[in-house]
Formats: C-alpha cells, structure tokens, sequence
C-alpha cells in the first residue's frame, strides 16, 4: 500500500490501548517486542539527525494543496495502460535481479482501478495491483509511476508472502509469551476449577498483539524498500525523479504531522519517506 494502512490507527493501537489496562498484558507486550527487536529485517531506513527532520518537515508543509481534474474512468485506464508500458521491462528486469520471486512471477502486474475518492493504491493477491481513481485526479505522470513501480516492489520483494510469516510468527510467540506469563502468575486456574476467562483473554490478546507487532516490524521496513525499487525502476525508464518527489511532500501533508514515526506505524512519517528518498537520489541528481 502506498500510504499508511488504516488498521495501524485503529485496530492495534485500540487493542494496545485497552490491553495496557492490565499490567499482566503489558508485561507480554513488553516481551513480544523484545523478541522482534532481536529480529533482523532485510532493509532499514537510515539514520536521521532531527534537524534534517525538520527542514523536511517544512517543505512539507509548504506543498500546497492540489485541484482536482476531472478524470472520466476510461481516460484514468488509459493513463495507466501508457504509464505501465513505461516502466514494465525496467520492472521486469529490477524485479529478476532482486531474486525473490520466480522468473515467471517478475512478468506481469495486472491493475485495477476502483471508483472511489482515496488517495491510494495497493498490492494483493498474485501480483494484482489496484489504484484508486482519486490518484488520477491530483497525481502527475511521473508521481503515478512511482506509486505502480512501488506497488510492483511490494510483490516483486515478496512482502505479502513475508507479512504472512511474520504474522504468524508474531502469534505464535504471542502465544507463548502469553503461556509464559501465566505459568510465571501460577494463579491455579486448572486445578481450582476458577473462572478461567482472564487467562484465555490474556492469550487470544497476546496472539493478537503478536501478530500485530510480527507484521509492524518488518512493515516500515518493506515500504521504504519498495520506494528504493520505484527509484531504480523509475530512474531506468527515463522519469525525472524530482518529478516524483512532490507525491511524498503531498502525502506528508495529507498526513498526521508527526516528525518521526512510532512503532504502530505501518509506513515511515512523512519527512523520514522524504529524506530516505532524497539520498537515494542525490547521486542522480545534476
Ligand atoms: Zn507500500
């Protein structure tokens, strides 16, 4: 997905927000974040002084808001058809050299453009990708093929498949997490035949934010290398990529404001996205 998925500001952080009531909880998420933090991830963002932060943080809030064309669904379709054959063999190539999916899988992306107001696209399924038409009307060429290109990454990286695993591993060591600390409390629930709903919400919660936390890992981790690959992607088919580079000031605008991102965020803040895109391109640049 190109902007921040819409779980991470509901679902978790409400599910963290009501399981820090209980401190029993809190001493699971403590550990479940833990065993993550060991975890290694295939790509990191790089490091950021705050001042830097800040200078980014302002051009962001200089963008100026953007009038919508009006863009018929038939002429939106046919923009992306020309913009795709733009890019297609550069993907091609950059998603083989990558080596994570098959040959056969680095061949085609087919794309979908749904009729709704939202400033987004996303990835799903077996290489589907999805626009949504809102794009259309505010996003020039260039920035429309940086968001394909990345949205190519998502599946040329493999994330789907990788977001699957962590989730899963996430609610394993959730689970045993959750198992750990009540044999650590000892509270007898088995054997005094007692209510034992507490010690089963205590689990399913910590599978929960297992899961959660599997997934948020490796999540900021995947978007900022999927904009590496729409910078290569891009840079091979001939776009300007400073045309690109007002998409992320537009988004970081649409966006909350934040100056550095926090754990729950499924996409880096708006200027560490800016930055990070800044030094992949200043050897570019003339
Ligand atoms: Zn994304």
């Amino acid at each position: 997905m190109f902007f921040n998925h819409q779980f991470a500001k509901n679902g978790v952080q409400e599910l963290v927000k009501e399981s820090l009531v209980s401190s029993r909880i809190f001493v699971s998420i403590f550990a479940i974040s833990t065993f993550f933090g060991c975890a290694t991830t295939a790509y990191k963002l790089p490091d950021m002084t705050y001042s830097e932060k800040a200078r980014a943080q302002e051009q962001i809030s200089n963008s100026p808001d953007r009038a919508e064309r009006s863009v018929t669904m038939g002429e939106a379709s046919a923009k992306l058809t020309r913009i795709y054959n733009t890019i297609a063999s550069e993907a091609r190539l950059t998603c083989r050299r990558q080596g994570e999916r098959s040959i056969d899988d680095c061949n085609d992306w087919p794309i979908d453009i749904e009729d709704e107001s939202i400033f987004n696209a996303y990835a799903s399924g077996d290489n589907q990708i999805t626009f949504f038409r809102q794009v259309f009307k505010v996003a020039s060429d260039a920035e429309i093929a940086f968001i394909l290109a990345h949205e190519i990454a998502h599946h040329s990286l493999d994330h789907i498949n990788e977001s699957r695993r962590n989730t899963a591993i996430g609610a394993i060591a959730g689970a045993l997490v959750g198992a750990a600390v009540l044999g650590a409390i000892g509270d007898g629930c088995e054997s005094s035949q007692t209510d034992c709903t507490a010690d089963d919400d205590l689990m399913s919660d910590s599978m929960n934010i297992g899961a959660s936390l599997g997934r948020l890992t490796y999540s900021r981790a995947q978007e900022a290398e999927s904009d590496r690959f729409a910078i290569t992607v891009l840079r091979n088919s001939g776009y300007q990529l400073n045309q690109a580079r007002p998409l992320l000031l537009y988004m970081g605008n649409k966006g909350s404001g934040r100056v550095g991102s926090t754990f729950f965020d499924t996409h880096p803040s708006g200027p560490e996205r800016v930055i990070h895109f800044d030094r992949l391109v200043s050897p570019y640049q003339p």
